[in-house]
């Protein structure tokens, strides 16, 4: 019953799972669980997934193997693309047999035999039945990542496996669940071999290594600060210089992703496409210093930061010529399961294949015109269509550069690519002081990471992969393998969802790699902080409202207590709360604002003029801003942005992020539709009133009123209740404001109510002149020079 096109039948036949397909099935045939590895690209998340079905599983026909088969992926790009790839594998329309559903999105019928879904979907799902009725297989794909919903879910299903199980050899309606966990070759012990998950370890099935041989080049010195720069000079030689192959680049987040791609396409000439807009010349700027602030200066801080290692390298250009033919730190990794002919005629494939492409690109060449780039960049939240194009066709004559995050790491595979460059770096969760809060912060990736992204390079056939570091760097300073996720975020979120489950002592929980004791203490702390759990840890009726929304817990707890106060007073608008959930989605973003010392000189622009605009993002935005509030700040904007007639417009005269704005729309949307679908499940919470009732404007939302911003403002207090920081009066400080340079603000100093330390206002706040007493903050964020808390709010006393 299953028909695929001679074109996907040859595709397949190439991956190396095929010849393994009996081994698997009869693998999950004899046992409950069993771990599968293989490399990157080798065929585990497309085909398992159709060995399974074609085996009967998914079906109602095979009474044994009703239920359908599940596969989780830790990011939604996976998930989508996955199912779409299977889809057109199978020849159907997505949505009919294969399916997907990521939050908000979801695209199932009754039909779906193969579901595709993020990590975070499975968990909810376990919330509203413990056995997963609805499965017969479930595949946890990309294991090794180590991701927090992953973990979770291992965790989990070690006991759904034998609970299933037992209850299937007492009750007739009930079979059994199989369990298969997917991984790259990594870290396959840290599963196996624990006794916590899994009393007899599950057996592991390798599927056999088929990879290229990738010549790795180190750079003769690690470039610290403008990594995106020198990831510009490298992909333009090699461009420039090295046969036909795909340039994949690893950087570490979205702004810097979409800054490299709109560098490569004017150096390229590329015509901007009708999603990208030109002159967004004041967000780009920004957004470029934002991408080199992510490495954690700003500008004014570093000049009296001289002291940064290897400082000198900043201004030296990367030594472009020796660096693409240094032989001084090169080394060939991979080359497993071919023969040296293969390799060979692999290569002898490659140039034929795309010879056609040279000839084209070396044609476009001696007419003078500029050899043709495709560059695509790609991201988790970039839009699906987007996203889809980096497996798309590319133009007749042009290379391939796809600008990646670390998604294209191992759980994407792009086809074609012949060039990898490695900034070594990626965008991580880091856990701050006491486990109570952690934010993004770009930091070196672990060896194995770069031995995978080395790897994509070695796909089609010999490839290069230029890492951006120098192998001295690479051998001191890069961790072997990265931390799971469960070490590095903080846990209130994790903690309530258990609770809310009835597991009443969460550290009993068999997590993979069991956090820290003071983590898990945090986070009960700032649950009690927020009143989802009482003094015994046992969960309120708040908590278990909170549980249910779609959002993490201060936020949520922010929400709830706009509908509380909404539902105990009539004459009170419940405007409040469709205000609340648009504050909830703007954030969740970042700061609409641009940011006024990114705005720098263009080419030929005087001082004045710099100084001009400057001076004219400042004034437009002190127009936008609520004085009590950053946060609020970025929902009057937000509002503003909504009610413009001409939007872009209306982002590039007030000096706004479109981006960030319209991100937040889209996530707005999709939260007032998650919210009005659990409407009643919330109303024992907000009085009896459904959402519905209460969510009506949410899309007229005018200028926020003072009664509303002061509800929010209360609702934020209440949100962020363990966030709260008191203003530091001291002498010196007191000397120290007074006699500030530059006449400009000095940053003031607050003492936060859950750590042992002094952090500062933003300078940037809005609340910087004002510098209240009690302020609420969301993050802190960590420069070279201090901790600042950003998302500021007053409390009142
Ligand atoms: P693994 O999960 O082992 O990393 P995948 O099943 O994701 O491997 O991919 C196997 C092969 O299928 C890839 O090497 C690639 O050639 C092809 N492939 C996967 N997804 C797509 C897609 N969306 N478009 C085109 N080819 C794809
Ligand atoms: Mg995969």
């Amino acid at each position: 019953h299953v028909a695929r096109t001679q074109a996907m039948q040859d595709a397949r036949s190439g991956l190396p799972i095929l010849g393994m397909e009996q081994e698997i099935m009869e693998a999950v045939a004899e046992n409950d669980v069993i771990l599968l590895c293989g490399e990157t690209g080798s065929g585990k998340t497309t085909q398992v997934p159709q060995f399974l079905y074609e085996a009967g599983y998914g079906s109602s026909e095979f009474l044994d193997r009703v239920g359908r088969i599940g596969v989780t992926q830790p990011r939604r790009v996976a998930a989508i693309a996955a199912a779409q790839r299977v889809a057109q594998e199978l020849s159907t329309p997505i949505g009919a047999t294969v399916g997907y559903q990521v939050r908000y999105d979801k695209k199932i019928s009754p039909k779906t035999a193969v579901k595709f879904m993020t990590d975070g979907i499975l968990l909810r799902e376990l919330q509203a039945d413990f056995l997963l009725r609805d499965y017969s297989v479930l595949i946890l794909d990309e294991a090794h990542e180590r991701s927090l919903n992953t973990d979770l879910l291992l965790g989990l299903l070690s006991r759904v496996v034998p609970l299933r199980k037992q209850l299937a050899a007492e009750q007739p309606g009930i079979l059994p669940l199989k369990l298969i966990i997917m991984s790259a070759t990594l870290r396959v012990e840290d599963f196996a071999a624990n006794s916590n998950l899994f009393p007899t370890p599950p057996p592991i099935v390798r599927v056999p290594a088929r990879q290229y041989p990738v010549t790795v080049h180190f750079a003769r010195r690690t470039e610290l600060h403008d990594y995106v720069g020198t990831a510009f000079g490298k992909v333009c030689q090699i461009h420039e210089r090295l046969p036909p192959g795909g340039i994949l680049v690893f950087l570490t987040g979205q702004r810097e992703v979409e800054y490299l791609c709109r560098r490569l396409r004017s150096k390229f000439d590329v015509r901007h496409s009708a999603a990208e807009p030109a002159g967004r010349d004041a967000e780009a700027e920004s957004e470029a210093r934002q991408a080199a602030d992510a490495f954690g200066a700003d500008e004014a801080e570093q000049q009296g930061d001289a002291d940064f290692e290897g400082r000198d390298a900043v201004h030296d250009d990367f030594e472009t010529e020796e660096a693409l033919e240094d032989e001084d730190d090169v080394v060939v990794m991979g080359g497993e399961g071919f023969t040296p002919e293969q390799i060979t005629a692999a290569e002898a494939r490659l140039d034929s294949q795309l010879g056609t492409k040279l000839g084209a690109m070396k044609g476009a060449e001696k007419a003078g015109g500029p050899v043709k780039v495709h560059v695509l960049p790609l991201y988790a939240m970039l839009p699906r269509a987007a996203q889809a194009a980096v497996f798309g066709a590319v133009p007749e004559g042009a290379r391939l550069i796809v600008v990646a995050t670390n998604v294209a790491e191992t759980s994407l595979t792009i086809p074609g690519v012949r060039y990898v460059v490695d900034a070594g770096r990626a965008k991580e969760k880091v856990l701050d002081t006491h486990g109570a809060a952690s934010k993004y912060e770009v930091a070196w990736i672990s060896k194995a990471s770069a031995e995978q992204r080395a790897g994509r390079a070695g796909r089609t056939g010999p490839g290069h992969s230029y890492r951006l570091y120098s192998s001295a760097h690479f051998n001191d300073n890069f961790p072997q393998h990265g931390d799971p996720e469960v070490l590095r975020t903080p846990l209130e979120g994790v903690a309530l969802v258990m609770k809310a489950m009835g597991i009443d002592k969460v550290t009993n929980f068999p997590f993979p790699t069991p956090p820290d004791r003071a983590a898990l203490a945090a986070a009960q702390a700032c649950l009690q902080a927020l009143g989802a759990l009482d003094s015994t840890g046992a969960l309120t009726d708040l908590g278990r409202a909170m549980a249910v929304l779609p959002l993490s817990p201060r936020p949520s707890r922010m929400i709830l207590q706009v509908a509380k106060e909404a539902a105990a007073s009539r004459k009170r608008s419940g405007d409040a709360l469709s205000y609340a959930v648009a504050l909830a989605a703007v954030i969740s973003v970042e700061s609409p604002f641009v940011h006024i010392d990114g705005i720098m000189a263009r080419e030929g622009e005087s001082e004045e003029s710099v100084r001009r605009r400057r001076q004219s993002a400042s004034s437009a935005h002190k127009r936008l801003r609520v004085a009590r509030s950053d946060v609020l700040s970025a929902l009057a904007a937000f509002c503003a942005y909504n009610n413009a007639t001409d939007r872009e417009g209306f982002c590039r005269e007030t000096y706004l992020h479109s981006r960030n704005l319209r991100e937040a729309s889209a996530l707005h949307r999709q939260l007032v539709h998650a919210l009005m679908h659990m409407g009643e499940k919330v109303a024992a919470f907000s009085g009896g009133k459904a959402m519905e009732d209460l969510l009506k404007s949410a899309d007229t939302l005018d200028k926020p009123s003072p009664t509303v911003l002061m509800q929010l403002q209360r609702a934020i207090t209440a949100g962020w209740a363990d966030q709260i920081s008191r203003r530091v009066h001291s002498i010196e400080y007191v000397q120290e404001h007074s006699t500030s340079s530059k006449g400009r603000a000095r940053a003031v100093r607050y003492t936060p109510n859950a750590l042992d330390e002094q952090v500062y206002m933003h300078p940037q706040s809005a609340l910087a002149k004002a510098a209240p007493e009690f302020v609420a903050y969301t993050q802190i964020v960590r420069t070279a020079k201090r901790p600042y808390m950003t998302g500021v709010t007053e409390v009142e006393a």
